[in-house]
């Protein structure tokens, strides 16, 4: 049998694998076993990274013999059926006290489901969310492990080694709550990631149709706000995306890709789970559900004949409607984490993590995807109150809202005038003067619930449950 050298393993050695395998033997102290279910891959990696001195192994068994008690693997193939039968093939050749981690893009109720199967064998399970693509696995993701206490010993400092680091040094990565808890986190992250996109995007489309500006000219515009308090990944890659020429027409980039865009689907599953925990998340759902609309273009062809506003959208000044852009731009974000955080908050109470907020934010800072200097100011507001109900109620968002309200309505006013699609831009308003209403419409509501299913209402006046004998009833 093979030598127990390896004190860390890599199952699944396509893009992300191959990456995490790298980063982890780039770091000092580590040897890293590795095995794909076809051996090219094995091979390939092996053969082009001679410097990472990688252990290969070609079956379940010969991995497992070549790791260090406890063993410790990191399995990266396709999310789903691949999973399970990776797992199920792991737990027959690793032994109680090994920890099996999944860093691919499981759904958290499978994670959930998972270790509890594998706990059965007395295997730890760990689910962890990594985000930051290719090159975040390769030179240091956020990285959001769930799963038990006991597997954190083994596992906190390999993942604190490879993770990304913040700006004042603390590594992205912390234990997030038991089973599915990272993954969820994960999930929701993703489902930020969708409205921080979809608001940069209608950002951009009201300042090139309000002011004629080129997608070039646009790109100066994002790369000014990235030096403020927008400053992000999404933001500057924006500015890049604007510049680019198309090398065969020589047409900005962007007016020659398809506007269609695709979704892998942890935007859905974010917004399915907030439908379920009753978490309304509109920033994100109206994200995505512009990309499904997008991507009709049957629907789309037939909606073309319908009419829009016969004015021409033309604005008077235009660094004063940029102005405004960036403010709605700013006071949706907000919204969006804030609702955001919210559903990791339901999530924690309807599955019983202990999850803290402030560490959570703090792990987003670097090497993921919507990694923001903004980022600090949530972990400030959950720092100083934990148990915060709204975020974008603590001091530091409700002042950013306060200023940036007016501009905020008149950018939503303007698109709705110029008949251009706001969808993320208008809903965040709409759940901003929902939240701070002191009376809602919901009490109409509830009279027509009790009028026709005698659903019975609350008093503002006196406590109990009431129903009105309607003259419908008779
Ligand atoms: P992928 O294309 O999702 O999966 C390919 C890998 O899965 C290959 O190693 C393949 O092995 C293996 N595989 C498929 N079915 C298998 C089975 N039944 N048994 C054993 N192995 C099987 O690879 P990826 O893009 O590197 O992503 C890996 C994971 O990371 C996924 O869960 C993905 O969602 C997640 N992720 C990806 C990104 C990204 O930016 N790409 C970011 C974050 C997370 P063979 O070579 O033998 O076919």
């Amino acid at each position: 049998t093979a030598p127990a050298v390896a004190n860390i393993g890599v199952v699944g050695l396509a893009v992300m694998g191959s990456n995490l395998a790298r980063n982890l033997a780039s770091r000092e102290g580590n040897t890293v076993a590795v095995f794909n279910r076809s051996r090219d891959k094995t091979d390939l990696l092996v053969s082009e990274h001679p410097e990472a001195e990688f252990v290969p192994a070609y079956s379940y068994e010969e991995f497992a013999a070549t790791l260090a008690k406890p063993r410790t693997a990191i399995i990266m193939v396709k999310a789903g059926a691949a999973t399970d039968a990776v797992i199920t093939a792991l737990t027959e050749v690793f032994e109680p006290g090994d920890i099996i981690v999944d860093g691919g893009n499981a759904l958290f109720t499978d994670t959930i489901r998972r270790e509890k199967a594998v706990r059965e064998t007395g295997i730890n399970f760990v689910g962890a969310g990594i985000s930051g693509g290719e090159e975040g696995a390769l030179t240091g993701p956020s990285i959001m492990p769930g799963g038990p206490d006991e597997s954190w010993v083994t596992l906190g400092p390999i993942l604190r080694s490879i993770a990304a680091v913040a700006p004042d040094g603390e590594p992205c990565v912390t234990h997030v709550g038991h089973d599915g808890a990272g993954h969820f986190v994960k999930m929701v992250h993703n489902g930020i990631e969708y409205a921080d996109m979809q608001l940069i995007a209608e950002a951009y489309d009201l300042i090139r149709r309000g002011t004629g500006k080129t997608p070039a000219e646009i790109a100066d515009v994002f790369a000014e706000w990235n030096t403020g308090e927008l400053e992000s990944y999404l933001i500057e890659i924006t500015a890049e995306v604007l510049r680019q020429v198309d090398a065969a027409t020589g047409q900005p980039l962007v007016d020659v890709i398809l506007d269609q865009a695709g979704a892998k689907g942890t935007g859905a599953w974010t917004v399915q789970t907030a439908l379920s925990l009753g978490v309304p998340v509109s920033g994100i759902a109206e994200a995505t559900f512009a990309r499904s609309l997008s991507s009709r273009p049957d629907q789309r062809a037939a909606g073309a004949a319908l009419p829009g506003p016969d004015e021409e959208f033309e604005v008077a000044d235009a660094d004063a409607f940029i102005e405004d852009v960036r403010q709605a731009l700013f006071a949706s974000k907000i919204v969006a984490y804030s609702q955001g955080f919210d559903e990791i908050r339901a999530g924690a109470e309807q599955y019983g993590w202990s999850i803290d907020l402030a560490a959570i934010s703090k792990i987003w800072r670097a090497g993921c995807i919507i990694r923001a200097q903004f980022l600090n100011r949530i972990a400030d507001a959950y720092g100083e109150a934990p148990d915060q109900p709204l975020l974008m109620a603590a001091p530091y968002f409700a002042d950013a809202l306060s200023r940036g309200q007016a501009a905020w309505r008149r950018v939503v006013v303007a698109a709705a005038q110029a008949g251009i699609p706001s969808p993320a831009f208008s809903s965040s308003l709409a759940y901003y003067d929902g939240i701070r209403a002191e009376r809602l419409p919901a009490a109409l509501v509830q009279g027509q619930r009790d009028f026709f299913g005698a659903h019975t209402y609350k008093r503002i006046d006196k406590p109990g449950t009431f129903h009105t004998l309607w003259s419908g009833d008779r």
